[in-house]
């Protein structure tokens, strides 16, 4: 579901390209299903629902898009076993619903390569698909990613290979459309990025900044509210869990002295939240919220 905020004078929109389902496990790592089952109930094959946002930046250097979902290209059977359901292009559809198409973006920023943030990137040229290279989904735009992350993409490991999936990026590399930075950008005025380590070794966050207000989307630097909340949730995803905790520590403390508005990514319940100090640690203060739902005709 889309939704409009200011930010000052800044106009932002959260966009979704759905929800898919992963085991519980992989987000909430260590802690035993006990605890995490009170935040969400899973079914019946331990499956929890990820949403899969992004974040439409009207700045002035354009149409600012972070992240861009799963997207189409994956097989049918990975759609089906990650509940991603048939081919329509959510994020795509949310686009237009806030009066965009994909040629008006600028700038797509990867907060990290993972396949459930940059799949949408790129989409095969003919319908069926691997007819040959996957093209631009946002022709005109200039995309840009983290080098390490880049480079961790590029030479996965055995942990890391099922979600860095070459077609994503490597078309945009060979296009020249990928632009690589190293560490924090500023991309518009009042926009922001900052490295915040820990699920990947630079993942990015993104600030917008004005009139004396705060958005900070935290991609899967706190991957749901809950995260932020108890710095010791880790997902099972991270790749430097201790470094992910000190990270949030640090992200908690920035959102609270600016009582930022806080974006969160694959939370299925809680789409905008700020924090405030507690006794056991920030607390969250959800703003949009939306029910978590199973689809049962999956
Ligand atoms: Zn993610």
């Amino acid at each position: 579901m889309a939704y409009t905020i200011n930010i000052g004078s800044i106009r932002c929109h959260i966009l979704s390209d759905g929800l898919h389902y992963v085991d519980g496990g992989g987000f909430f790592g260590l802690i035993p299903r006990a605890l995490w089952e009170g935040v969400i109930t899973p079914d019946a094959q331990n499956l929890v629902p990820c949403d899969t946002r992004s974040l439409l930046v009207e700045s002035d250097a354009g149409l600012i898009l972070v992240d861009v979902g799963n997207g189409d290209k994956l097989p049918e059977k990975v759609r089906q076993r990650l509940g991603l359901g048939d081919r329509q292009r959510r994020l795509i559809g949310e686009l237009a619903r806030v009066g965009y198409s994909p040629e008006d973006i600028d700038i797509v920023l990867f907060t990290h390569f993972h396949g459930d943030h940059i799949g949408g990137a790129t989409q095969w040229d003919t319908p069926d698909g691997a007819a040959g290279p996957a093209i631009a989904t946002f022709p005109r735009a200039r995309y840009i990613g983290q080098r390490i992350d880049l480079a961790d993409a590029s030479f996965p490991n055995e942990r890391t290979a099922a979600t860095y999936i070459t077609d994503n990026f490597r078309p945009l590399l060979e296009q020249g459309k990928l632009e690589i930075v190293d560490g924090p950008q500023r991309l518009a005025a009042g926009v922001r990025t900052d490295l915040a380590p820990g699920h990947t070794a630079a993942i990015q966050t993104v600030w917008v900044e004005d009139g004396g207000e705060s958005l900070l989307f935290l991609t899967d630097a706190a991957s749901w509210a809950v995260h932020l909340q108890r710095l010791a949730w880790v997902p099972a995803f991270d790749i430097m869990p201790i470094q992910s905790m000190e990270t949030k520590r640090r992200l908690a403390h920035e959102a609270m002295e600016r009582d930022a508005l806080l974006v969160f990514q694959h939370d299925p319940q809680i789409v905008t939240a700020r924090l405030s100090p507690g006794k056991r640690g920030p607390e969250i203060h959800a703003i949009i919220s939306e029910p978590a739902h199973f689809d049962p005709s999956r």
